[in-house]
């Protein structure tokens, strides 16, 4: 559970960096898509990470002697201020259908 919870915030993590750099350098068009999935994914798996440390603390991880329970309860929140989950679904789905995406798997690196 604490392998699962590092690799998804440090995904969140890069994901917001690699939004924040294309617009810092005004590179990448239209970010909306972009931005959609960054809070998507940011917002939905603090959720998971939390709710695994309380699962990693047990019967303490609900009691008001560990910050866990606040954590859930503040987290759980952001799937619904600055646009809902299900809103956020929207605009992805709604820019991969009209052929937009950030990224091509079959672009050649390096
Ligand atoms: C802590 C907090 C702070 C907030 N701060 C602000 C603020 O500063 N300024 C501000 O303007 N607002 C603020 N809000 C309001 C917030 O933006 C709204 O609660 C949010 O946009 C959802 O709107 P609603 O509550 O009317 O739910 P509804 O629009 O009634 O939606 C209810 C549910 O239906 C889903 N839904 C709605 N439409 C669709 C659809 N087309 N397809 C699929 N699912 C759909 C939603 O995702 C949601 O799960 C805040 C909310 C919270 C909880």
């Amino acid at each position: 559970m604490i392998a699962d919870s590092a690799v998804e915030l440090y995904a969140a993590r890069l994901l917001v960096y690699s939004c924040a750099w294309k617009m810092e350098n005004k590179v990448g068009g239209d970010l909306r898509m972009e931005v959609s999935m960054v809070k998507l994914f940011a917002t939905e798996m603090v959720g998971r990470v939390v709710d695994r440390a309380i699962q990693v603390h047990g019967g303490m991880g609900v009691t008001k002697e560990l910050p866990l329970e606040r954590w859930y309860r503040e987290s759980r929140i952001k799937r619904i201020g600055e646009g809902t989950s299900e809103i956020h679904r929207q605009v992805i789905s709604r820019g991969i259908l009209r052929g937009f995406y950030p990224y091509n798997p079959f672009e050649k690196v390096g």
